[in-house]
């Protein structure tokens, strides 16, 4: 089968490999459709030691071809989603409700992480029954894809941000998970969304999502504009960027007692600041709140569920669309962000 995969520092290509196997609680899925991922970029460029030939990506749809004996929900044929995070459903981690530190330290993140990912042919599934789900008739391959990893990071960014309905809050950048989190935060009742973001056509998609404000960082101080809007600060700052400068913002200009919710990629530096004077010393209220992608079939049915009943489309996000025999291309325009690159989709036909 053809795979899209990692081939030493800052290198990658298709090649060929053997389509997988899998054991019994496990099933292998044939790609219909994928999305490359920003944090796919972040591996191929250092962020966790891979072996050469590692297969990349984590946001794929398909069509399950081989099930395990011991798996009972599914049959090969039924078209499936699966989150970027794949739980055991079984570790402590999984059994605390902390999906994505199964097994330990965002264990979760076993496409690419521990084994191959899912920008191939074909695609290994771990824990069958209690990651993949049936995508309804009515959605798209497109559309279901949003929920494996866009809408689930967002979205656990606004859960966690726990702004109350009519509060205020900010989002730190407007990528795709940033505008998912600004689509959270509208279906869980802020009152006053504010966004932080420069480039044009991400401005106009967070406005349509639901942003009442977007503050140019390029042009304008975004925390005394913030301060200015909100008197008090925000009750809840998204981070979404992965950024000191970014980080320290959100404590700024969210108030006493409020929460920052940080959902971005810190891979720089050792180690995260926080400006005292804006935490009273350590004694402020303020809450900091981390989390990637939750993984397991109850979330991927909920966040499917808002598309079937059309509550959110979150497909204007998809800018570009390839064939898999160019995906070579797609992973070097999600590298330099050129063409105001957002999501690229990938099919396989
Ligand atoms: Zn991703
Ligand atoms: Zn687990």
């Amino acid at each position: 089968m053809r795979t899209f995969a990692f081939l030493g520092a800052g290198q990658v290509g298709v090649i060929d490999k053997p389509v997988p196997t899998a054991g019994p609680n496990d099933a292998i899925i044939r790609t219909t459709a994928s999305f490359i991922c920003t944090s796919d970029v972040h591996t191929v460029h250092g962020a966790m030691p891979l072996p050469e030939g590692r297969v990349l990506g984590h946001e794929s749809v398909g069509v399950v071809d081989w099930v395990g004996s011991e798996v009972s929900m599914f049959r090969p044929g039924d078209r499936v989603a699966v989150s970027a995070i794949t739980p055991c459903g079984h570790c402590s981690g999984c059994q605390r409700g902390h999906t994505a530190q199964c097994g330990g330290m965002l264990g979760g993140y076993k496409f690419t992480g521990q084994k191959d990912g899912s920008l191939a042919e074909y695609f290994h599934v771990n824990n069958a029954d209690f990651n993949l789900v049936k995508i309804p008739e009515s959605l798209t391959d497109e559309q279901a894809l949003y929920a494996t990893d866009m809408l689930s990071t967002g979205f656990v960014g606004a859960e966690f941000a726990a702004v109350p309905i009519g509060g205020t809050i900010a989002i730190f950048a407007q990528g795709p998970v940033g505008l998912s989190a600004t689509i959270g935060a509208k279906l869980l009742g802020a009152g006053l969304i504010i966004a932080v973001e420069s480039q044009a056509n991400r401005v106009a998609l967070s406005k349509h999502f639901g942003a009442d404000v977007v503050i140019d960082p390029s042009t304008e101080d975004v925390v005394d504009r913030i301060m200015s809007l909100t008197g008090e600060g925000v009750d809840g700052a998204i981070e979404a960027l992965g950024r000191q400068s970014t980080f320290e913002a959100c404590i700024k200009v969210t108030r006493p007692g409020g929460v920052i919710s940080n959902i971005g990629y810190h891979g720089d530096g050792g180690c995260l600041r926080i400006p005292l004077a804006e935490f009273g010393m350590g004694m402020s209220d303020k809450l900091i709140r981390t989390a990637a992608c939750p993984g397991g079939s109850e979330r991927l049915t909920r966040l499917l569920r808002l598309m079937e009943t059309k509550k959110i489309d979150p497909t204007p996000m998809t800018t570009h669309r390839f064939n898999f025999s160019e995906v070579g291309e797609a992973f070097r325009m999600m590298e330099s962000k050129e063409d105001h690159i957002i999501k690229p989709l990938i099919t396989y036909d």
